[in-house]
């Protein structure tokens, strides 16, 4: 366990070293970083191996949505980064002898702390936004994936980056917390709900701005003329894959009445046919079980239908479980997140109806909607809260896609990483205003002293501000100039 000390001096040295970096141009700075997908293809087995042996994802998994989805990244931020990152010059029409320069600077030391269920993708995307902001970093992995944590140190390990630039900090939620009370400049947090109160709490005493990547209860929803292959195996995928183990996994399942039988039926049926030992992966945190057990308890006192699962067919793999029935809106499985491989299914007869329920529970990272008829599915879409709606998709984008920006809504989150808008909320913005070559050397008209021509000058810019039309706005230009005029000859000394 790290000590209060030794997480002082890993903030001294992560401050020292990112004044250093920080001086490095931003197009230097992704040419480094760059090479980092290059050891991470040259050392695929390698990385495979760890997170399944550390995480017991699927090897298939481990490389989509941890190996491929991470050199994406990479080489997209190195790519697209820098120019998002380039100073601009941003044009100010009422102040033309001004210059006004919008410098993205770096926050300093970043600190991401990051769940065990995407162990290397999710610290490793915010790790390089951060770097190639120009902040350094401090990362606390998951204490249950700790060995996958450490392999960035050995990805980075060719970018010839200033030595302290990362300090990774191994240790459960009391170092995240101390961790925390050593003043980061910014927060990025991946995981539940209650931590991430905990971490807004600390972070508030100092205040340190936070970004806050959480849980959810996501929702599919099958309109009654989609294809209720498609669908169901999108259900199916959307709520198992990575053992169900995902935050935008498929949590709710709002269908159409007319089709329920018929399309849960496919569901069960293709969740009956997967295999634990190569479709599932085992539950990597052994809290989890809790979890289920409690889920499965309360579903079973509510007098719900098990349609499938419902038990561990192997001692650390729940078995793939759809839970339906009359009251399921107040039950866990259908209220809470899950995390696992667990379904929980309720009907639904117009289109408001859908939409309502899943307004109902607050929050959202991504929801989906399944239907042949693209405009009425897009209708539904665009009434519904959350980060990423899909049509005829689940889970489209997780962090996968480099380009689009990552987050929820309500108790799922907010502030985005993943994008240009995530890389950009890694800095702060910053205004420089200066005087343009032969910039007016005298005192502005609305410095002191005030009197009547002063107000008529503030009164003619106003007009000239808010005029909707031309004739107008030239007008109030020429009373501008006059008045401005008079303000001069009045007052000499301005
Ligand atoms: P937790 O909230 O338990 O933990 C997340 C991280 O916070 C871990 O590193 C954990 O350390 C650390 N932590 C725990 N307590 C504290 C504390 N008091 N102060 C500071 N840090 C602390 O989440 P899980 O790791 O169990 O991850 C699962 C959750 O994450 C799910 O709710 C899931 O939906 C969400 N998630 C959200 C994602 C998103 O993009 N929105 C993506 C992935 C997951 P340790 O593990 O060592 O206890």
């Amino acid at each position: 366990m790290a000590h209060d000390d030794v997480i002082t001096l890993r903030y001294q040295v992560a401050r020292r070293a990112q004044a250093q970096w920080a001086a490095v141009p931003a197009a230097q700075r992704a040419r480094q970083l760059a090479r980092a997908a290059d050891w991470m293809l040259d050392h695929a087995d390698e990385v495979i191996a760890t997170i399944v042996h550390e995480n017991g994802k699927r090897p298939v998994e481990a490389l989509g949505h941890e190996l491929s989805a991470s050199v994406a990244n990479i080489r997209w931020l190195c790519e697209h980064g820098p120019a998002a990152l380039r100073p601009q010059d941003v044009p100010l029409p009422l102040m033309p002898h001004r210059r006004a320069e919008l410098r993205r600077e770096p926050w300093g030391v970043v600190l991401v702390i990051a769940p065990w269920n995407f162990p290397l993708s999710i610290p490793l995307g915010h790790v390089f936004a951060a770097l190639l902001a120009g902040n350094a970093v401090i990362l606390k992995p998951s204490e249950i994936t700790p060995t996958i944590g450490a392999l960035i140190d050995d990805i980075l390990a060719d970018c010839g980056l200033p030595a302290n630039l990362v300090g990774l900090v191994q240790g459960d939620g009391k170092v995240g917390q101390r961790l925390i009370a050593g003043r980061p400049d910014k927060i990025l947090f991946t995981g539940s709900l209650a931590t991430g109160r905990k971490v807004m709490e600390a972070a508030a005493a100092v205040p340190i701005p936070v970004c806050m990547e959480l849980g959810g209860v996501d929702a599919m929803i099958v309109l009654p003329d989609a294809d209720l292959d498609l669908a169901s195996s999108a259900a199916v995928w959307g709520s198992m894959f990575n053992g169900g183990q995902v935050c935008a996994s498929v949590e709710r399942l709002l269908v159409h009445e007319s089709i329920r039988e018929a399309f849960v039926g496919r569901v069960v049926d293709k969740a009956r046919s997967l295999e634990p030992a190569t479709d599932l992966g085992r539950i990597t945190a052994p809290r989890q079980r809790d979890v289920y057990d409690r889920h499965l308890a309360d579903a079973r006192e509510r007098g719900l239908t098990i349609r499938c699962g419902g038990d561990y067919c192997t001692p650390d793999t729940l078995a793939p479980t759809v839970v339906e029935g009359e009251g399921i809106e107040d039950a866990a499985v259908y209220r809470e997140e899950t995390f696992g491989p667990m379904l929980a299914v309720r009907s639904f007869r117009r289109d408001d109806d859908a939409v309502r329920m899943h307004e109902e529970l607050d929050g959202g990272l991504t929801a989906s909607v399944f239907s042949r008829n693209e405009a009425r599915a897009a209708a539904v879409a665009s009434r519904l809260s959350a980060g990423l709606v899909s049509i005829n998709d689940v889970a489209a984008t997780l962090h996968a896609l480099p380009q689009l920006p990552w987050g929820g809504v309500g108790s799922s989150g907010f502030g985005r990483s993943h994008g240009i808008e995530g890389l950009v909320a890694l800095t702060r913005s910053k205004v420089v205003d200066t005087p343009r070559a032969g910039g007016l050397g005298f005192k502005r008209p609305w410095w002191f002293p005030y009197d009547a021509t002063q107000r008529e000058v503030i009164a003619a810019h106003a007009r000239l501000v808010g005029s909707g039309s031309l004739r107008k706005r030239a007008r109030a230009a020429a009373d501008l100039g006059r008045s401005t005029l008079r303000l001069l000859l009045r007052h000499p000394r301005l």
